[in-house]
């Protein structure tokens, strides 16, 4: 299903360190996030939002890359070196830049969205990655309360993609950016 999920920002553990291998598509980094998981499952969260060494950069929600939609522009973390560079986090960016939406790579705080949804200025925040193309996140808990993101409710925009990528992938829409492989 297509429902957006409960995230718990995470501010005690961090999934990886500079100088680590959380670029890499690597066992370890799956046994590093457990614990994190784990306790926020237990409180009722699917995820975690995985912050930076600093406890403020955003990097990750859960095993996706993430994005942030505002009026005027969409962001998701650059590449650090401690965020792996998913296949659909490329495929996102690739089909913003073909709509002539405007997509920033850069660092992106967690006090930055807590203090631009307060200001109604976050529309909508989605996770992607190969499993569920694209998992809209719903709410954020950060210290000690839970804020809401598009009411909870899956955007017109993480809908659109969802439906554009998977046509893509099923050969029912143009591979225009010649993304698909014969096999
Ligand atoms: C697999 C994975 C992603 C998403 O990569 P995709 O190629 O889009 O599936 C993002 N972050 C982590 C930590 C991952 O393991």
């Amino acid at each position: 299903g297509f429902k957006p999920v409960k995230i718990w920002v995470e501010e005690k553990y961090i999934r990886a360190a500079p100088g680590g291998l959380g670029a890499a598509k690597a066992g370890a980094n799956y046994a590093a996030s457990l614990k994190a998981a784990y306790e926020a499952k237990q409180k009722g969260y699917a995820q975690v939002l995985w912050l930076d060494v600093d406890h403020d950069g955003i990097e990750e929600v859960g095993t996706m890359n993430v994005f942030f939609v505002f009026k005027d522009e969409v962001v998701t973390p650059a590449l650090n070196g401690c965020i792996l560079a998913g296949g659909v986090r490329d495929f996102v960016i690739q089909l913003l830049q073909h709509k002539k939406m405007k997509i920033t790579e850069r660092k992106v705080t967690i006090s930055e969205i807590i203090e631009r949804q307060k200001k109604g200025e976050l529309l909508e925040a989605f996770g992607t990655g190969t499993a569920a193309v694209i998992t809209p996140v719903g709410s954020l808990h950060f210290k000690g309360e839970d804020v809401l993101i598009n009411n909870a409710e899956p955007g017109a925009l993480s809908q659109s993609l969802v439906q554009e990528i998977t046509a893509i992938q099923r050969g029912t829409a143009p591979d225009i950016f010649t993304w698909m492989e014969p096999v």
